[in-house]
């Protein structure tokens, strides 16, 4: 078999994403599932779909395009505040995009109306993490501003927090965005139709039973991927948290000590390791660097422990017995983990199809 490869199992995302598209929907929430971490390939994206999600949202227009000519039909929001050199691309290929400025939604609007298209706009406001946003006190001025444009939709709505610097969603901040909406409307008449209160690391002010007041959608991606929430990445219940993961291969394996010898100065990627002396040890090294995974972001089986890793090798203590040369060995990964393997071209991509109930049972007969 191939390796190192990353192994996608397909019904255990539809069965994370199904699971919490239904408990958010007795909250009248809305998913948006978010394909940037999968660079939106499209039978995973038909996946979330499949298994309930509103549209498909994405930070790069060209997962967008990729998912356009994997013939995936859905509502398609771009995530991050497009560049203006690509505004073309944007509207023709994106449905709605996320905006915090009004010169960006001008060329969209002129981009537009060279296609013939309307172009939808949410709007995102700051509150708190400081990364994209408007301030509140320019929400009003700056939607005024946006109701003015041809060939663009004001949509409604949302806010990021807990990426930058790690801000709880809670009621505080999720009540100012309701507030916020309830004024624009109050203002401009009902034009919020969307507000969209964050990510993944909503979960647990959403499923903690607190008022979510006009929040009626979330965007979620590793909380369908990997089935935890982002505060304290902790399991969701019922979710598999396995869905993604990677194989590698022994290249070489045997007894060594565990203490390098000779003068010590800066490793391959800058670091100074402290030699510790922990006697000899089996061995082994795997055909995996950090130009395929982000090593950290591994947690190996049982018996194994990383020791080190550069760019093409991992080293492991595999314990009492050394591993065979051409052994593979499984490892879980976490967010950082899955993005690089997904981007790294060494790593190939498996994807393990969802087998439908009768497929089973026929195989099973056979
Ligand atoms: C990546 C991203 C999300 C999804 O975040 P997860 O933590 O993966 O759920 C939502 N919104 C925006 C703007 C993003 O960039």
């Amino acid at each position: 078999m191939i390796a190192p490869r990353l192994q996608i199992d397909l019904a255990k995302i539809h069965h994370n994403a199904h699971t919490l598209v239904s408990l958010l929907g007795r909250r009248g929430i809305s998913v948006s599932g978010v394909t940037k971490t999968f660079l939106g390939l499209p039978d995973i994206a038909a996946e979330l779909l499949a298994a309930g999600v509103s549209g498909l949202a994405d930070s790069r227009i060209e997962n967008i395009q990729t998912m356009r000519r994997g013939a995936v039909k859905a509502h398609m929001t771009l995530i991050r505040s497009p560049m203006i050199s690509q505004a073309a691309l944007v509207v023709g290929h994106a449905d709605t995009s996320l905006n915090t400025e009004l010169d960006v939604i001008s060329e969209l609007s002129k981009a537009a109306g060279a296609i013939g298209r309307t172009h939808g706009v949410l709007l995102m406001v700051e509150l708190g993490d400081l990364r994209e946003g408007i301030m509140p006190v320019d929400l009003e001025r700056v939607v005024g501003r946006t109701l003015r444009f041809p060939n663009i939709a004001f949509k409604g709505i949302g806010t990021n927090l807990a990426c930058r610097s790690g801000v709880v969603p809670d009621s505080a901040n999720m009540g100012e965005l309701s507030k916020l909406a309830n004024a624009l409307d109050a203002t401009f008449g009902p034009i919020v139709s969307m507000v969209s209160g964050g990510n993944s690391s909503n979960l647990n002010w959403v499923l903690g039973g607190a008022d979510t007041g006009r929040i009626n959608n979330l965007r979620l991606g590793e909380s369908i991927l990997l089935g935890c929430e982002t505060l304290h990445r902790q399991p969701i219940e019922g979710l598999h948290t396995d869905a993604f993961t990677l194989v590698a291969e022994v290249i070489e394996s045997g007894p060594k000590p565990t203490k390098p010898w000779g003068e010590i100065a800066e490793n391959a990627f800058g670091a100074v390791v402290t030699p510790v002396d922990s006697g000899t040890i089996c061995q082994a090294i795997l055909a995996l660097g950090q130009m395929d995974t982000d090593p950290d972001g591994l947690t190996p089986p049982p018996g194994i422990r990383i020791l080190g890793s550069s760019s093409d090798h991992l080293v492991v203590d595999c314990g009492r017995e050394c591993l065979p040369t051409g052994t593979e060995i499984t490892f879980q990964l976490n967010y950082s983990a899955v993005a690089r393997a997904m981007t790294s071209p060494f790593v190939t991509k498996q994807i393990e199809p969802r087998k439908e109930p009768e497929m089973q049972s026929m195989e099973r007969a056979v």
